[in-house]
């Protein structure tokens, strides 16, 4: 009979055919919203990414790329999805990054003018950005995509401010706070991390007021000792029982401070006995409070020391730290120094040291709000379940409210006129954008003393969380589309990385539930960090970030995809490396292959399928199962292992092995009826395969599909639906087919015999009594016979029988 020539004419999948769907896709416009439609609607909170320079990690558009296939599970679930994309430009990031480009001071540029420059220094980053996306396939609503630093946006996070204001959950209040004198602003703790920093212990003498003695204190910050209002012994402290209610002075400034018998000293750092300082550490801000120590403060805005230093004002901190040591050094009051690593706090954004500074800023009020935020985090579904316990440790850890007022630039501006007359706040009405710093105030009288008498703007600007944390609000139309609204809020899922979930999830959460009294998102998914080759989270700092754009080019963008879905399980972390990319490839040659082949055989509506055929389908049934749950889970390592074990080390290799002979049927051994079945059940499988595996591999699949299938893309079809016939049984016989093919092939190999040479006659297990035509001809078996033979194995094999089945 002559084979028919493959519907698929190219020999192997090139990676320009993904530029060829993509455009496909473009002309249909076939990820359209469709907000009037019948179906249920899907809606994803896209974490809009951040262009703080070159290059975007590998880590990411593996985490975009995923992104992407939650989009299309739920397409392909049958809802109507909606996936818009965002970019996300506020803040210190592009302040920092504006500065380096340009070369420029924000200090000495004029406001107006450096925000122009930073308007303008992200729009390459974000166009290569959005490119990357594009070229990984994102089926993203990208005609519509959103920046933060848009009026748009940023008129909804200063309406959502006067709202909160209107309910009173907004105070102005100066008290100590994390202050970045890099960044210069007060910061939130969410904006912290901690690091192990080299620093010097150095072991003080305190002389004694009432007695000749001392007490020796060690301590990190001896700079701070112009602020030290008095020292801590532990009650239960053996050494220090005689301290207790004494006074000592303080060296260089000789001032006389109590000694304090108080738990908070710890017994067993440096010496037992601690001075208390405004402000070393939270701690210090805590004890200040309950003894009602006198502040001083020792370090002002721009991280230097104030007069309160005396001869030392005016010294950075790290200056001023090595003139006093030395200077009690000299004067004899170091007993030791000792060089330690100590935890020190640090900024998130700039990666120095944070200082405790008294500021005067805005605060949103949180703690009222943890027990709604926790069983909002209890109703929430995790993907995985285990990420939800890092929400909880924060929600457990926040001990103030939130200050959200910084003193940057490039972020949304605070909406408040101050009155000239009485100096109180007077807030606009919400909707324009409000830019106090140069706008003429929205009003002429105070709306509390009712006078005239001119307005002072407020220059300040929000967190960008305050931003970033209205996210499923502007991305749903809140208070700009009650249509849009209506239909996707709460929103279905919000997608992000790990590292976020104490500022981005938790933020949105308290704020969705402030404004609307709703929970934000059904689904929290939470994506592991992507790893270089020894397993260190790749960071620009590090060195270690790998450029996608060049793997993307060359390997193309369902090899990245297929990767990072099989690399690890959801919320796990991956490694990224070029090897594994690579080996990927080999996968998707396979699929090409086996596609191309079963394209050369017709498709018949309907068959009387053979008891192998059966087999297989139920195979597939067990699969379509096993990848549907892992595609409700949104854990795309089951289905890309699942399909990559199923095509090749099942289908391909026993499958399709058994009955290429009956489907060519070349010298018609076989009824015409079971290559029928043939036919059928290998485009059976192969559609199945394609459908189940298109979320991944968007181009690949629907090259296939509708090179063989269809003219409709398969983005347009559902998941097939696992049937309800009991197969369970048909699978059991898995193994024993799978034995006895290795066996046979083993067989051969071992004795240097190529894969068609007949055998004569070969004993096989009865289980597979029902494949014995298909087994016959794909092993060339003479007499194939079933259930164990007379003679012991030895033998046999010496009269040219061959026995493996038990
Ligand atoms: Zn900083
Ligand atoms: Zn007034």
């Amino acid at each position: 009979m002559k084979v028919n020539e493959p519907k698929i004419k190219e020999k192997r999948w090139n990676i320009s055919m993904e530029q060829e769907a993509a455009r496909r896709w473009a002309e249909e416009n076939l990820y359209r919203f469709r907000l009037g439609t019948k179906k249920k609607i899907f809606s994803i909170d896209t974490p809009p990414p951040y262009p703080s320079g070159r290059p975007w990690s590998v880590g990411a558009a593996a985490h975009y790329s995923q992104i992407d296939m939650i989009a299309r599970t739920a397409r392909m679930k049958g809802y109507e999805t909606f996936f818009p994309i965002g970019i996300d430009r506020n803040g210190l990031p592009v302040e920092l990054y504006t500065e380096r480009t340009y070369n420029v001071d924000i200090h000495e540029t004029p406001r107006d003018q450096f925000i122009e420059l930073c308007k303008h220094a992200l729009d390459d980053l974000e166009a290569e950005m959005i490119g990357t996306m594009k070229r990984m396939g994102l089926s993203g609503n990208f005609d519509s995509y959103y920046r933060t630093d848009s009026e748009e946006y940023r008129r909804l996070t200063q309406a959502t401010f006067i709202s909160l204001w209107k309910k009173g959950l907004i105070y102005e209040d100066t008290r100590p706070n994390n202050y970045c004198t890099d960044c210069g602003t007060t910061i939130a703790d969410a904006d912290i991390t901690y690091a192990e920093l080299p620093t010097t212990l150095v072991y003080v003498r305190f002389r004694l007021k009432e007695t000749d003695g001392t007490a020796v204190i060690a301590t990190t910050r001896p700079e701070f000792l112009c602020s030290c209002q008095a020292v801590l012994v532990h009650p239960d402290d053996a050494r220090y029982q005689k301290l207790h209610g004494l006074h000592c002075l303080v060296p260089i400034y000789d001032r006389e401070v109590p000694i304090i018998a108080n738990s908070a000293a710890k017994m067993e750092f440096g010496t037992g006995v601690v001075m208390i300082c405004s402000y070393g550490d939270t701690s210090d801000v805590r004890l200040f409070r309950e003894l009602k120590l006198q502040e001083v403060v020792a370090i002002d805005a721009k991280g230097r020391l104030t007069s309160a230093a005396g001869e030392y004002s005016g010294l950075s901190i790290q200056e001023a730290r090595r003139r006093i040591t030395e200077d009690l050094e000299n004067k004899g009051f170091i007993e030791k120094k000792e060089n330690i690593l100590h935890r020190t706090p640090i900024c998130d954004r700039s990666r120095t040291p944070v200082e405790i500074v008294p500021m005067k800023e805005f605060y949103l009020r949180q703690l009222d709000f943890i027990p709604s935020v926790r069983k909002i985090a209890q109703r929430m579904k995790f993907h995985p379940e285990a990420h939800r316990q890092i929400l909880y440790n924060w929600i457990d850890s926040v001990a103030i409210d939130w200050p959200i007022s910084r003193r940057r630039v490039y972020g949304t501006e605070i909406p408040i006129w101050y009155c000239n007359a009485c100096g109180k706040p007077n807030i606009p009405e919400p909707g324009p954008y409000y830019r106090p710093w140069k706008d003429e105030p929205p009003l002429s009288i105070c709306q509390h003393c009712h006078v005239n008498g001119g307005f002072s703007g407020e220059e300040r600007t929000f967190d960008t969380w305050f931003d970033s944390s209205i996210s499923p609000l502007f991305v749903s139309g809140y208070m700009r589309s009650e249509r849009l609204y209506r239909r996707t809020f709460p929103v279905s899922i919000r997608p992000q990385a790990k590292d976020i979930v104490r500022t981005w999830l938790y933020y949105t959460i308290l704020r969705c539930y402030q404004l609307t009294k709703k929970q934000a998102f059904r689904h929290a998914w939470i994506m592991g960090y992507g790893v270089d080759e020894v397993g260190k989270r790749m960071s620009k700092s590090k060195g270690n970030v790998v450029d996608p754009i060049p793997l993307l080019e060359k390997y193309g963008a369902d090899t990245f995809r297929f990767w990072n879905a099989a690399e690890a399980s959801i919320g796990s972390d991956f490694r990224c490396s070029e090897d594994r990319i690579a080996g990927t490839a080999k996968f998707l040659t396979k699929l090409w292959n086996l596609s191309r082949f079963i394209s050369t055989f017709p498709q018949p509506a309907r068959a009387r399928l053979t008891f192998t055929d059966r087999w297989i389908l139920s195979e597939l049934d067990g699969l379509r199962q096993r990848c549907l749950e892992g595609y409700d889970e949104f854990n795309f390592f089951i289905p890309a292992s699942e399909l990559r074990e199923f095509v090749w080390n099942l289908f391909a290799s026993h499958y399709v092995e058994m009955v290429k002979a009956r489907a060519y049927n070349s010298d018609h051994t076989f009824l015409k009826a079971d290559q029928q079945a043939a036919w059928f059940t290998l485009h059976e499988c192969l559609r199945s395969i394609l459908v189940l595996l298109a979320p991944i591999c968007p181009h690949i699949t629907d090259y296939l599909w509708t090179g063989i299938y269809s003219a409709r893309s398969i983005h347009r079809e559902t998941f097939p639906v696992p049937s309800r016939r009991r197969t369970d049984t048909l699978r059991e016989i898995t193994s024993a087919l799978e034995e006895f093919n290795s066996a046979i092939w083993s067989f051969k190999k071992e004795r240097g015999i190529s894969l068609n040479q007949p055998l004569l006659r070969v004993y096989a297990t009865r289980k597979l009594k029902r494949m014995a035509n298909d087994l016959r001809t794909m092993h060339r078996i003479g007499d194939l016979r079933f259930g164990a033979p007379k003679y012991a194995t030895k033998e046999l094999v010496a009269k040219g029988e061959t026995y493996f089945a038990p």
